[in-house]
């Protein structure tokens, strides 16, 4: 399979030095591998996501010198496809409809015996059929979760077996456990980040996941996804974090770490590209 990754920002700002930089190591290791290099744009959050982020975005990369094929896939022409996958979960009996809020999700949490954090690891016992219709009739909001006990009890050894490859690391074990009862979608948002994400990767071909270490924890969920919906697993590699002077990550309220504005302070893309070297691992 020709090497082939992905630039996958959501459209909710401007492109930071922080994306600049992922977006060139995941470039530049397609050109060294003679692959393929795709940009796809995460914008099913109708609301944060804004048709000028997405134009800024393809003239800010095309700026800093990257190339990419087209056309750029957009997450939010194919909610029919992120349902469709939803509803195979749901043929395949591992998700359920949660109605708690977060109050109630906090408060079954620090009763666990082994809460740790936020995590939620499902219900004590499942909400009764006749519970649901009724909730369903009362037009209540819910969320779809991925149920763990049953993706063990469906996936049998599989669950325990599940592996990725991280480069430069090896074969590391994929444990969910850690994530919990995962929110994949709501009542009126039929998908999320995760469905969406595995699903696209899947489907473009996309042989190896270039993107930043704060994703990391996330890809036991998608490796856990993608055995559940038989989809290959592709080759991780999790960049470093750039961080400001004070050692902060950069995020997008932060204006003048944007490329729009180092552009506009008068600075070539091959300055640009010379700060990702120059600040803190
Ligand atoms: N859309 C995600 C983000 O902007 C990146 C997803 C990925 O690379 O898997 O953080």
């Amino acid at each position: 399979m020709t090497f082939t990754t992905r630039f996958a920002p959501s459209p909710t700002g401007h492109l930071h030095l922080g994306h600049a930089f992922s977006a060139w190591t995941a470039f530049t290791a397609a050109r060294e591998a003679h692959g393929r290099f795709l940009l796809r744009l995460e914008d099913i959050d109708t609301v944060r996501c804004k048709p000028e982020f997405v134009d800024a975005i393809l003239e800010d990369l095309a700026w800093l010198g990257l190339e990419w094929e087209e056309p750029v896939r957009r997450q939010s022409e194919h909610f029919d496809q992120y349902e469709t996958v939803l509803q195979r979960l749901r043929g395949l009996g591992v998700v359920y409809r949660c109605f708690k809020t977060r109050k109630e999700i906090m408060e079954d949490i620090a009763r666990a015996p082994h809460g740790v954090g936020d995590v939620y690891r499902g219900p004590a016992e499942p909400m009764s059929p006749d519970e649901e219709t009724e909730r369903l009739a009362a037009g209540d909001a819910y969320a779809w979760r991925l149920s763990l006990d049953r993706c063990r009890d469906r996936l049998g050894d599989r669950f325990d077996a599940m592996r990725f490859e991280e480069e430069g690391k090896g074969e590391i074990r994929a444990d969910p456990a850690p994530l919990g009862d995962a929110i994949l979608a709501r009542k009126d948002v039929g998908t999320s980040y995760h469905i969406a994400v595995v699903h696209d990767d899947a489907l473009q071909d996309i042989t190896h996941i270039v993107r930043g270490r704060d994703l990391y924890e996330l890809t036991p969920l998608h490796v856990l996804l993608q055995t559940l919906l038989n989809l290959p697993t592709p080759v991780y590699r999790h960049h470093r974090l750039l961080t400001d002077a004070h050692g902060e990550r950069f995020a997008k309220r932060n204006k003048a770490a944007t490329l729009r504005a180092m552009r506009e302070a008068g600075l070539t893309p091959g300055q640009v590209r010379a700060r990702f070297d120059m600040t803190e691992v």
